[in-house]
């Protein structure tokens, strides 16, 4: 099938080495080939209407297949909810349409320092098993003369995690989408997070936890990169 890369592709690339890999060979692990991800070029040419009447219908299927009664009420309208809940809200970020505007602002204060959000929870899906990728993403960055609403940082880390994601891939997109708003190379992002493909099949790890960085620029020194991580140590509950 031919696959077209929908984004520019602001930061690197993974190695080449990783196309070459059958789908068997990478199995359950985790690889991907860019920042961006892959969409076939008629992504968009359905409307979110049709959409959703051709998922319900392959995931009525689905169900039907694994030998559920959908004339009981309880599944009746999964198949629909199902398809609605896919292309109104948790792939809602395949859509660019739907990419936070962003307004910028002078920084008046000439505040110089680096800007740390921490603790922007998201919830995304794992493109290889579709179920749940949830954690917490940090992010800083140092203005270059502009800044950005606060909220509009949480904005991004949303749009990007309603999308099929590898961790990797979202960490890059979330920099890559930085980097180009806030028109700046010192960003970093820190994502932890927790991959239900890995605690609740396969493995079971109920424990373990993913982490993935992004240091660019003036992050990528180590006592600024220090200071980001210290802050993100710092004891920020106030309840
Ligand atoms: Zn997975």
């Amino acid at each position: 099938m031919e696959k077209r890369i929908v984004e520019s592709d602001p930061l690197r690339n993974t190695p080449e080495s990783f196309n070459t890999l059958s789908v068997d060979e990478i199995g359950d692990d985790h690889l991907f080939k860019g920042i961006a991800t892959p969409m076939l070029p008629q992504a968009f040419l359905k409307t979110d209407e049709e959409k959703i009447a051709s998922i319900a219908g392959h995931f009525k299927a689905i169900m039907e297949t694994l030998g559920l009664d959908l004339s009981d009420d309880s599944l009746a309208g999964t198949p629909q909810r199902v398809a609605k809940m896919y292309v109104q809200e948790i792939f809602s970020g395949l859509d660019e349409r739907n990419k936070p505007k962003i307004a910028l602002f002078e920084n008046k204060y000439r505040y110089g320092q680096m800007l740390v959000e921490k603790n922007i929870t998201f919830y995304s899906n794992c493109e290889h098993h579709f179920v749940p990728i949830f954690g917490k993403v940090h992010v800083a960055y140092i203005s270059s003369g502009k800044v950005i609403g606060l909220s509009k940082l949480n904005r991004i880390v949303n749009y990007f995690a309603k999308r099929p994601q590898v961790q990797e891939r979202l960490t890059m997109q979330i920099a890559g989408e930085m980097e180009s708003v806030l028109n700046t190379k010192d960003i970093a992002v820190l994502i932890d997070a927790k991959h239900l493909c890995v605690s609740s099949r396969g493995i079971k790890d109920d424990n373990s936890a993913t982490i993935t960085a992004y240091y660019g620029g003036r992050f990528s020194d180590d006592a600024v990169k220090n200071e980001f991580l210290n802050y993100l140590n710092l004891n920020t509950t106030y309840v």
